[in-house]
């Protein structure tokens, strides 16, 4: 009794976490990754999620998630969207920091619990920031990015000792996106180059 109960309490969870994620938009792909739902089934999701909310079908995304990195560190602002992002993964205990500043997972259990912890971020992102840019598939990417394949990463501003979302293969000058925002403001301000 007890193991049909926890199987059913699992299936639920999984499901709640497939709903949450085709309202974020989510790619079929993203959403099998993580709920180890059949394609068919998410299809099946979405359809009734589209039904009951009266909702034109959403425009699926096909093919693989969005992968490169660039978009994240394209100018001063992005870098700084990114890096508000990149630390509510933080406070949402879906990745760590460590004393020696490595990026690591959280203490979830699993894939599942990793992926409501990466909606959770998701979702304060959305309500924290006032233009929020990124979809909920390039949010993805970006754990992926700093979590999985260390493109990115966090390091430190000479300048005020935050730390920042930066390319791993990109020269780091130590420089903050936040420094480089007031350093423009101020270059503008006095009409300097
Ligand atoms: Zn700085």
């Amino acid at each position: 009794m007890r193991v049909t109960d926890d199987r059913y309490a699992g299936e639920m969870e999984k499901f709640d976490l497939a709903m949450r994620m085709i309202r974020h938009e989510a790619r079929t792909g993203t959403i099998r990754a993580c709920t180890g739902f059949t394609e068919d089934r998410v299809r099946k999701l979405v359809a009734s999620y589209c039904r009951d909310t009266g909702r034109p079908p959403l425009r699926r995304r096909r093919g693989k998630s969005p992968r490169q990195v660039a978009p994240f560190v394209s100018s001063a602002e992005r870098q700084a969207e990114t890096t508000r992002l990149a630390t509510l993964y933080v406070y949402c205990r879906a990745a760590r920091v460590t004393g020696e500043g490595q990026i690591t997972g959280g203490d979830a259990a699993s894939q599942v619990e990793i992926a409501q912890r990466v909606c959770q971020a998701y979702e304060l992102y959305q309500l924290l920031e006032s233009r929020p840019t990124l979809s909920f598939e390039w949010a993805w990417n970006l754990y992926h990015a700093l979590l999985v394949t260390g493109e990115l990463y966090f390091a430190w501003c000479a300048g005020c000792d935050a730390p920042y979302v930066q390319d791993r293969y990109a020269l780091d000058y130590e420089h903050c996106p936040a420094c480089e925002l007031r350093e423009q403001q101020g270059r503008r301000a006095t009409g300097s180059p």
